[in-house]
């Protein structure tokens, strides 16, 4: 086993402390890579929350991962020492259902292996034993199969990309399976991590794009980011000027609102597309939906193949997140202003700078 060190929640809601633990030893077929930078996403705090049911301690959260190979397997291809790689949300998956064999391994039907608060899967070839827990990116290095890791394209930066590997992807891909582009009008709810990078995508993608936030102060940030128009969601006209208006709504809103006043803004035949997983239900109404034949849909990040053709859009146009770097230590304050709402629009945690192993 390999020894390292991170930031852990020993039990749910508890803040995160100093941790060391093993990592499995890298295989022939596996890269490992010492982690620079890691995003906090919403979801980590989610997590270590419990809110979703299954979270299991210790914790490492972290699947915005961006570093340095410093190591690789005696079979590796793709890598070598010095490489600029990334990892997101998931680090294996079966390789043989359907969706794996799509490039959407995302959706596996036996479950991808998730960076963190998962087990490995065996791995006969790679001598790797099965139901070693899984550790996220709050953490000094971290061993991947290379089919799971990514190439940061050269002139992304490692602190303001590591957010692309969860928040980019979980917005590009929606953007792109209902074809977000040029004629149509698409509206991001909530400019938060993944709201505020959604808005950079569409944007360059050719959409005419529609803030609805509940934080009035964020107009003019909204704006520079490119959006063409912004809508405070507490403005009760808001919801009689809109309606009818947009082709797709995504909604990335980390706590469960009154679907039935946004629905009522799709044009017929409009979609909204759930990527905000809040811990309560929502509750939908029938006739929203049926009085312009909308549709509701879910989408979760993206697979290894779009994740790829992501970086390689925001490479060729200079997209990256706006980010506010801190050290480790800071992190449970971090959790706490991201609830406050007080982020713009993603820490991201400086571990080269910050994270020394005590042993
Ligand atoms: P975030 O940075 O906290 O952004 C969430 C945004 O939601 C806030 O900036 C805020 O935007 C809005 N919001 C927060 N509280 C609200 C309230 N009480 N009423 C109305 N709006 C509120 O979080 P994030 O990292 O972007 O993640 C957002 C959600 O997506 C989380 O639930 C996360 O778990 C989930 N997620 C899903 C996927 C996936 O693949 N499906 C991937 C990553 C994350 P305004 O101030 O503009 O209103
Ligand atoms: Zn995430
Ligand atoms: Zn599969």
């Amino acid at each position: 086993m390999m020894q390292v060190c991170g930031y852990a929640a020993q039990s749910v809601k508890s803040p995160l402390t100093y941790f060391s633990f093993e990592r499995r030893e890298p295989g022939d077929y596996d890269v490992t890579v010492d982690i620079h930078y890691c995003g906090i996403c919403h979801s980590d705090i989610h997590k270590v929350n419990d809110e979703w049911g299954g979270s299991k301690y210790p914790m490492v959260p972290g699947h915005e991962i961006t570093g340095i190979v410093s190591q690789i397997g005696a079979k590796v291809t793709q890598y070598k020492v010095g490489d600029r790689v990334a990892v997101g949300n998931f680090v294996d998956s079966c390789r043989k259902c359907d969706p794996c064999q799509r490039g959407l391994e995302q959706y596996c039907e036996k479950g991808a292996t998730w960076t963190y608060d998962s087990v490995e899967r065996a791995a006969e070839a790679d001598g790797r034993e099965a139901e070693i827990p899984t550790y996220g990116g709050y953490s000094n290095k971290i061993v991947v199969d290379e089919n799971y890791v990514y190439s940061i394209p050269d002139n992304l930066p490692l602190d303001s990309a590591a957010p692309l590997l969860c928040a980019g992807i979980t917005l590009y891909s929606p953007l792109m399976h209902w074809n977000s582009g040029p004629g149509k009008k698409v509206a991001i709810m909530g400019l938060g991590g993944l709201g505020h990078i959604g808005v950079k995508l569409a944007h360059k993608l050719g959409a005419e794009v529609t803030v609805l936030s509940h934080s009035p102060k964020k107009e003019e940030e909204a704006k520079k980011l490119g959006a063409d128009n912004f809508f405070v969601t507490s403005d009760r006209d808001t919801f009689k000027k809109l309606r009818r208006y947009f082709d797709l709504i995504i909604n990335t809103v980390s706590v469960e609102l009154d679907l039935d006043r946004y629905i009522k803004l799709l044009a017929l035949d409009g979609t909204m597309v759930i990527v905000g997983i809040p811990e309560k239900k929502f509750q939908v109404g029938a006739t929203p939906l049926t009085s312009a034949r909308r549709s509701i849909a879910g989408s979760d990040i993206g697979g290894l193949k779009e994740t790829k053709e992501m970086l390689d859009f925001c490479a060729k146009n200079n997209i990256s997140c706006d980010i506010e770097l801190i050290p480790i230590q800071n992190v449970n304050q971090a959790y706490q202003r991201v609830l406050n709402n007080d982020v713009r629009y993603r820490f991201v945690i400086d571990l080269i700078n910050s994270l020394k192993c005590k042993d």
